[in-house]
């Protein structure tokens, strides 16, 4: 028998899990027939039909019950490692998730410390041998939690990008244009954050310099380069998630270049939002409604220009979106499409094969001095990508290329995590910088924009030698210079 301690807060809440505690796996189909309030599976909309892992689909309580409990996977996780504690672990985080389908969690609100402080960063399935999905799991049991996706600010971030973009940006326009102001940082300087119980607003605020008033969407919609008139083959197809298209929108213009002078001709795919977001704010309906509409308009495309992979350059875009199938488990028409849909989906990451990413040395890389490369979560342990972006950067920077220690943990952006839980945040974050420091790099490369966010931010604080610099833009200024040469 195994003791496994939970606690959460003030108190401490020990239980003993054993064999004969436990639920065959078998005999977990029971909890769908059952009322358990404190995970009503049948209040549809609200919760997955199945998990789709490796060892094939599973209902919520198989999956979590994969975990045998081993802690292989305790040294991986960033939260546990930082804090010791067994109930911000993996393991401990798939225990709450069982006792709240087994309707044996006395407090439901004990399980809210452990999944809340989730980073979603995968980290744990990478290490753990049955490759459980922890993230997934944590996510259905924060869905599992009264009030999960309702606060203000989710509903109408998701909503306004669902319903009406037009009204989403011109509220962002405005919110940069105070930025510009310097009111948010007076604001900040006055406390006025943390009177609203949002202390971690003031740090999201100044952990992004951009404030773009031209949106990435609003340059490309231009582009008459990516409306081929006559019908024919594209090589691929851009779609800007919403980290480059609101926020870096650099990133997005560049990724275009990138793709445009290695791969030739390609298309936009206008979008609301892959989803993301409101799947990880628990807004399982909205997250549907944007796969669905992106999957329509990818058939739209295919039927006028026939197959294409669809590149996105921000890594926990790409990675959800290879992932929509799960979001269909119940829905065998959608199901099949959005399976084809996955698979046409790349991340800018995996796409750019060395021989096509210029030559070795240009200037701009020896400019960057000692390179070095940051893996985002969604794109090593959520797409597996490691070996291809190394690759390229390995060719151009030659020598000056560092392996980053560490270099798979989470940087501790992980989405919108930095303004939740800004404390456990920072502590992620100060690991990241030490590791960066250790080998004295002067320009990180990051392939996802929360961690463009969260590093860069962090590097402009304590190592302001050091530049962040997305992959696309890396490699755009590369490609430039060497298109200027000829
Ligand atoms: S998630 Fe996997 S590695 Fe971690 S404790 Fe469970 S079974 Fe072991
Ligand atoms: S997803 Fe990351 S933070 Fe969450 S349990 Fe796994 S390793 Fe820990």
């Amino acid at each position: 028998m195994s003791d496994i301690k939970i606690s959460s807060s003030e108190d401490e809440v020990k239980t003993t899990w054993g064999p004969e505690h436990g639920r065959s796996a078998a005999g977990a189909g029971h909890f769908h027939n059952e009322i358990n309030e404190l995970y009503p599976h049948e209040d549809s909309g609200k919760h997955l039909g199945a998990l789709l892992t490796d060892l094939g689909e599973k209902n919520l309580y198989d999956a979590a019950a994969q975990c045998n409990r081993c802690g292989y996977c305790e040294t991986s996780c960033p939260t546990y490692m930082l804090t010791g504690r067994e109930s911000i672990s993996a393991r401990g985080r798939n225990q709450f998730v069982r006792m709240l389908v087994e309707g044996r969690a006395k407090n439901p609100a004990e399980a809210e410390e452990s999944l809340s402080t989730c980073l979603l960063c995968g980290a744990c399935s990478s290490a753990c041998y049955a490759k459980v999905p922890t993230p997934d799991i944590v996510l259905e049991g924060r869905r599992a939690l009264n009030g999960y996706g309702e606060n203000f600010f989710a509903r109408a971030a998701v909503m306004s990008l669902l319903n009406a973009p037009r009204v989403f940006g011109f509220w962002l326009k405005l919110a940069y244009l105070a930025k510009k102001t310097g009111l948010p940082r007076l604001a900040a300087s006055m406390g006025l954050y943390d009177f609203l119980g949002l202390p971690g607003l003031a740090e999201a605020e100044a952990a992004i310099e951009n404030a773009p008033l031209r949106f990435a969407n609003e340059t490309l919609r231009k582009d008459p380069e990516l409306k081929p008139r006559n019908k024919k083959q594209v090589n691929w197809a851009y779609f800007a998630p919403c980290g480059p298209n609101y926020i870096f929108t650099e990133v997005a213009l560049a990724t275009v270049r990138v793709l445009k002078k290695s791969f030739g001709e390609g298309v936009f795919i206008d979008n609301h939002c892959c989803g993301l977001m409101a799947n990880n704010y628990g807004r399982l309906k909205d997250a549907r409604e944007f796969a669905r509409r992106n999957i329509t308009r990818y058939e739209e495309l295919k039927a006028e220009f026939g197959e294409f992979p669809v590149i996105a350059d921000c890594s926990s875009c790409a990675g959800f979106m290879k992932s929509y199938e799960q979001l269909f488990t119940d829905d065998d028409a959608w199901r099949s499409r959005a399976k084809s849909f996955a698979a046409a989906v790349r991340d800018i990451l995996e796409f750019i094969p060395a021989e096509k990413a210029g030559h070795p040395f240009p200037a701009p890389v020896r400019r960057a001095g000692r390179v070095t490369y940051h893996d985002s979560c969604r794109a090593a342990h959520g797409q597996g990508i490691r070996v291809e972006p190394r690759a390229v950067l390995r060719k151009m920077a030659g020598t000056n290329y560092r392996e980053l220690p560490e270099s798979d943990w989470c940087c501790g952006g992980a989405g919108a995590f930095a303004l939740s839980q800004p404390e456990l945040s920072k502590k992620v974050l100060d690991r990241k910088l030490r590791n960066i420091a250790s080998v004295q790099a002067d320009t990180v490369v990051v392939g996802a924009t929360s961690c463009l966010a969260q590093i860069g931010s962090g590097l402009r604080k304590v190592y302001p030698s050091a530049r962040t610099v997305h992959y696309s833009v890396f490699l755009d200024e590369a490609v430039g210079d060497r298109e200027k040469k000829q």
